[in-house]
């Protein structure tokens, strides 16, 4: 018999670093989180909104049409402070449409060079978007505070990791356990805000 505290919820990313997150973070709680199939990986293609918080309830609204179930999808980017707040939403793009992590990082470090050190703060922002089966929506934030290292350090997580010191610590986050990273990272702040939510 299915157990009926279980919540079978799609984690509506492409992105394998992100669903490995959510389901580290959700170990021992009542989601089982699901990936998205190749449909519906389609719809939950569309960035076109103006905030995080606009993209990550797209994405969600676009595979909820579709299943009618539990959705999340997280909607994250880098907020330079030298560069105005840019990337911003264009973080996954920065480099070019089809950019991959490392000419992202590589244009993040040529763009900061010549900016020393003091004034390279930046905040990791996440806005993850959940919707339950009768419709009904709500939007987590989860902020991280740190600063844009001279050089990428670490092999751990993905996409800006490496070059990203959260305020207070001497590594960056890709120089850190999973553990570590998803304690103080912006979605795994946001994250937990869902499950303490749901456990209550
Ligand atoms: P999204 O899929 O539109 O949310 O794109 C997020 C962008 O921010 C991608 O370039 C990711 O690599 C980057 N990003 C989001 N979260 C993290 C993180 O935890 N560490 C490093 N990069 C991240």
């Amino acid at each position: 018999m299915p157990d009926k505290n279980v919540i079978d919820l799609i984690a509506a990313t492409h992105n394998e670093g992100k669903l490995k997150e959510f389901r580290h973070i959700a170990e021992g709680s009542r989601l089982v989180i699901r990936g998205l199939d190749a449909e519906l990986v389609k719809a939950a293609a569309e960035e076109t909104g103006h905030s995080f918080d606009e993209n990550a309830l797209q994405k969600a609204r676009a595979v909820h049409v579709l299943t009618g179930g539990w959705v999340m999808a997280d909607d994250s980017g880098l907020c330079v402070d030298a560069l105005e707040g840019r990337p911003g939403i264009r973080t996954a793009r920065y480099a070019g449409e089809d950019a991959r992590d490392e000419d992202n990082v590589r244009r993040l470090l040529e763009e900061m060079e010549e900016v020393p050190q003091g004034q390279r703060g930046a905040a990791f922002c996440c806005s993850l978007a959940v919707i339950g089966p009768g419709g009904g929506e709500k939007v987590y934030q989860g902020i991280t505070r740190g600063e844009i290292t001279r050089e990428r350090m670490g092999s751990g997580g993905f996409g800006y990791d490496p070059v990203f010191m959260p305020s207070g610590h001497e590594r960056t986050m890709a120089q850190m356990t999973a553990e570590e990273k998803n304690r103080l990272s912006h979605r795994g702040r946001a994250f937990r805000m869902f499950l303490e939510e749901l456990e209550r």
